[in-house]
């Protein structure tokens, strides 16, 4: 299991800060962080602590279960972001 950010995340960077593990990427300071439209969270680094559900501002992060229908092209998109 892992959580996962949806496409209404408006890279508030909260969660960042929040990771214990640092598994969401692209951060402000990492190439390519301009470009993307969204975080992502590493599926395989994320311990599933939860830390970055309440920080965020758009509630933009689920468990893997819970992604809403709408949503479920996230979990594929958060895994190819890290070439998974
Ligand atoms: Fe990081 Fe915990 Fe959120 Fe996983 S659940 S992305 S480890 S803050």
């Amino acid at each position: 299991m892992a959580y996962v950010i949806v496409e209404t995340c408006t890279k508030d960077n909260e969660c960042i800060e929040a990771c214990p593990v640092n598994c969401i990427h692209p951060t402000p300071e990492e190439d390519g962080y301009a470009d993307v439209p969204q975080l992502y969270i590493h599926p395989e680094e994320c311990i599933d602590c939860g830390a970055c559900i309440p920080v965020c501002p758009t509630e933009s992060i689920f468990v893997l279960e819970e992604v809403p229908e709408q949503y479920k092209d996230a979990i594929a998109r958060n895994r190819a972001y890290y070439g998974l």
